[in-house]
């Protein structure tokens, strides 16, 4: 067993640092508060070799490692948070799923802008009856000749006020086996895109309408019975989920850490009063802890799909530490933590929203018991009051 990275990851970490500082760093703070997704970052990311670093070369991709893009993602959020979600959206996001099951032909229209950063794509399959219960989805998709129609509405997609292409979780039949998903573009007939609206982050998304729009039927990404290998891809999704709540929490420890070293009171820096030293430990503690797990799930999963149950563990535990320690940073640097002057609380603000997203932290410990168990626990429980 090796705790530490290869020569390759600490070249390659270095270079991202390097990249980051120079290029990201300087406008950090107004990117955080700009809801619009930064394409001149994605740009600049495209050209750096940043942008699908999980794709294989074959599609355009930097056919690297799933560890190598958690490196990409901690090494840029150090410098510049905000610009850690470009990493996920070529590396993690439906981008990923897309690029695994997609046809030469679909690839060929949409992955060449969104790997140049040109373009950026978001995913719907969170609808209003369907939140955690993902396979109570109603949007529906109807074959019509050589097209489908969809008729629905998505609700929370991050990106989409932004999106050029939508990976569309549908319905083409009843259960879980009748459900599948869909490429749509955003200037399709029948597609309609809501006003805004903000999360506690400041990022926006739109409700999504579909009324009877047709796609072509070369549209459809996944037909029925595509569930399960969407739900794989989404694992990956998870990583990169869990590598931004970890790199997060770890820019606001390594920002609260400089502050309490140098910041006197009483006569005395902060960092000397025991009851912060102890805070800082506890942080520590959280971080370390999650980011071993984080490492576990990202190298085992290679370039393959990663294990559902320490994808679930490695979330778990960096949305919560990401989350605890961003806001033990808030506390520890008093009013300038909880100033929009600094990013550490946009930090335990992101944090906050990834406990929800991408499968909630209870969801998360609902597919971690059924490991421990050795047993599926299915959700939906008779109700107690149900007839006989
Ligand atoms: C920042 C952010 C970004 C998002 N981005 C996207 C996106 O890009 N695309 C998309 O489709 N969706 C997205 N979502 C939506 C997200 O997937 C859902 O919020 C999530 O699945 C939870 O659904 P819900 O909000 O409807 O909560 P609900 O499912 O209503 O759950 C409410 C609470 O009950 C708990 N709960 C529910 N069922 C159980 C259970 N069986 N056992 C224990 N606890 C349970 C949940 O954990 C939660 O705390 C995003 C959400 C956020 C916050």
């Amino acid at each position: 067993m090796n705790f530490e990275f290869t020569e390759e990851q600490k070249l390659f970490a270095e270079a991202v640092r390097k990249f980051a500082h120079a290029e990201l760093e300087a406008d950090a703070l107004k990117r955080a508060h700009n809801p619009r997704f930064p394409f001149d970052v994605a740009q600049r990311m495209s050209r750096q070799g940043l942008l699908g670093i999980t794709i294989p070369e074959a599609d355009g991709g930097q056919g690297g490692s799933l560890m190598d893009a958690v490196i990409a993602i901690y090494e840029v959020a150090q410098s510049c948070p905000r610009s850690a979600d470009v990493v996920q959206s070529g590396s993690f996001g439906p981008i990923r799923t897309f690029a695994e099951y997609a046809s030469p032909a679909l690839k060929a229209k949409y992955l060449v802008d969104l790997l140049a950063g040109r373009t950026v794509m978001s995913l719907g399959m969170s609808e209003p009856d369907a939140g955690s219960a993902a396979t109570d989805l109603k949007t529906a998709a109807r074959p019509d000749g050589t097209h489908y129609v969809i008729n629905g509405t998505k609700v929370f997609s991050t990106f989409s006020p932004d999106a050029a292409v939508f990976l569309v979780y549908a319905r083409f039949g009843p259960g879980v086996g009748g459900i599948g998903s869909v490429i749509v573009a955003r200037d399709t007939p029948g597609f309609h895109i809501g006003a805004p609206s903000s999360f506690m982050s400041g990022e926006e998304w739109s409700e999504l309408h579909f009324d009877n729009c047709r796609i072509p039927a070369d549209h459809v990404l996944l037909g029925p019975g595509g569930f399960k290998k969407q739900i794989s891809g989404f694992n990956v999704e998870r990583i990169g989920n869990a590598a931004r709540a970890l790199a997060f929490g770890r820019y606001a420890f390594n920002k609260a850490r400089d502050h309490v070293a140098t910041r006197v009171q009483f006569g005395r820096p902060l960092c000397e009063f025991q009851g912060l030293q102890w805070k800082f430990a506890d942080m520590a503690l959280k971080l370390e802890g999650a980011q071993l797990l984080l490492y576990r799930a990202a190298a085992n999963a290679d370039r393959g799909f990663p294990s559902a149950y320490e994808t679930s563990l490695a979330k778990a535990a960096c949305n919560l530490a990401g989350f605890e320690v961003a806001h033990e940073a808030v506390q520890a640097m008093g009013a300038l933590g909880y100033s929009s002057d600094t990013l550490v609380e946009y930090c335990m603000r992101r944090c906050r929203g990834w406990m929800i997203a991408g499968g909630s932290v209870e969801i998360l410990k609902n597919r971690i018991a059924e490991d421990i168990f050795n047993r599926r626990f299915d959700q939906r429980g008779r109700r107690a009051d149900a007839a006989e």
